[in-house]
């Protein structure tokens, strides 16, 4: 099965494997894992930060970030096609007691420093007040958008100049940095923190990490905790996430898979791709009289695996465990189950 349904399907590397048979491991909840707290440090360094916490998952990541800035009933500020607000179980309400006001960011995948103020909320007798500002890149559900760090800046120092803090959703953060050329230290100039995972693109089978100050961080781990994502000789997964750390210049080769997946798709009479700017193609499929799921189903029966999301549309993701044969096969595949239609 050639599988593009999405970049956390990567099976770990034998560098990984070794790594995770041979950390180094203590308590964690104590402090005690050096593979842990060497992880932690890199992760920091890379995205410019004081201070980083692993965490499970990138979901878990985003709402202790969220508990963390936030106090109950005040509101968050997203867009409507954020993951936080989209794909995580309502987690805003149900962990921080804290209410979503959504707004349509458009292409730009981030909102404008206007619809920032706008969607602003001062505390008063009768209003709760805007606690945080969310802000995705890449934009998952917009197609892996790149945003560029002009376009983070501005939605940024909006929030910061009204007194509120900004989280950066980066589940893939240095799939942005790398297809922009910006440094991820760059990125995060003007936001408070972020959250990337190492379980994506980077190919690591477990963990993401959450980064911002040393007085952030500190009462994250407090969140952690109650969350029930303190774990223990957490260095056995910590250690293959160092490993994976050394996948973000290859992240380019998904971008360049991406695009020629695109291509290739674009050549198939009835298909229109997106043209991606980083490892997530979208594929529309109207013209060929399939819907989404049928384009999909029948794809699979043929050993190409991909994710239908919306009426006809279907979302393609290029990872470490597809090279560019497996595209070239994979467009082949797909061009006869069209063809066949
Ligand atoms: C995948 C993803 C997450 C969640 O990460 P999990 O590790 O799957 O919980 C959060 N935000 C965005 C934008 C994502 O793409």
């Amino acid at each position: 099965m050639i599988d593009f349904r999405s970049d956390t399907v990567t099976k770990p590397s034998a560098a990984m494997r070794d790594a995770a048979r041979d950390a180094d491991v203590g308590d964690d909840v104590y402090r005690d894992d050096p593979s842990v707290n060497e992880l932690e440090r890199r992760a920091a360094d890379l995205v410019g930060m004081e201070a980083a916490l692993f965490v499970p998952s990138g979901t878990m990541g985003n709402q202790i970030a969220i508990r963390t800035h936030t106090d109950r009933g005040e509101e968050l500020l997203c867009d409507e096609q954020a993951h936080v607000y989209k794909w995580e179980l309502g987690g805003i309400p149900q962990l921080s007691q804290v209410q979503p006001r959504i707004l349509d960011a458009g292409e730009r995948c981030v909102p404008t420093a206007e619809q920032v103020r706008d969607g602003f909320v001062e505390e008063d007798l009768h209003r709760p007040g805007t606690g945080l500002l969310c802000l995705e890149n890449t934009h998952n559900s917009r197609g892996g958008v790149a945003v560029p760090k002009a376009h983070v800046d501005e939605a940024a120092r909006a929030a910061r100049d009204l007194g509120v803090p900004v989280h950066l959703d980066g589940a893939r953060f240095l799939n942005a940095c790398v297809a922009l050329d910006v440094e991820p230290a760059a990125m995060t100039e003007h936001v408070d923190s972020v959250m990337f995972c190492l379980s994506k693109g980077l190919g690591a089978p477990v963990g993401s990490v959450l980064c911002g100050t040393e007085e952030y961080v500190d009462r994250a781990r407090r969140v952690r905790k109650l969350f029930g994502g303190a774990m223990r000789q957490a260095g056995i997964v910590a250690a293959p996430g160092l490993e994976a750390l050394e996948n973000v210049d290859r992240l380019a080769d998904d971008h360049a898979n991406a695009e020629r997946l695109a291509d290739g798709l674009n050549d198939v009479d009835g298909l229109s791709a997106s043209d991606p700017d980083t490892n997530i193609v979208m594929v529309n499929s109207e013209d060929a009289g399939l819907t989404g799921e049928e384009l999909s189903a029948a794809c699979k029966e043929r050993g190409v695996s991909f994710s239908a999301f919306g009426d006809y549309t279907c979302r393609l993701c290029t990872h470490l465990d597809v090279d560019r044969d497996d595209v070239d096969e994979a467009l082949d595949r797909i061009g006869d189950v069209v063809a066949d239609a």
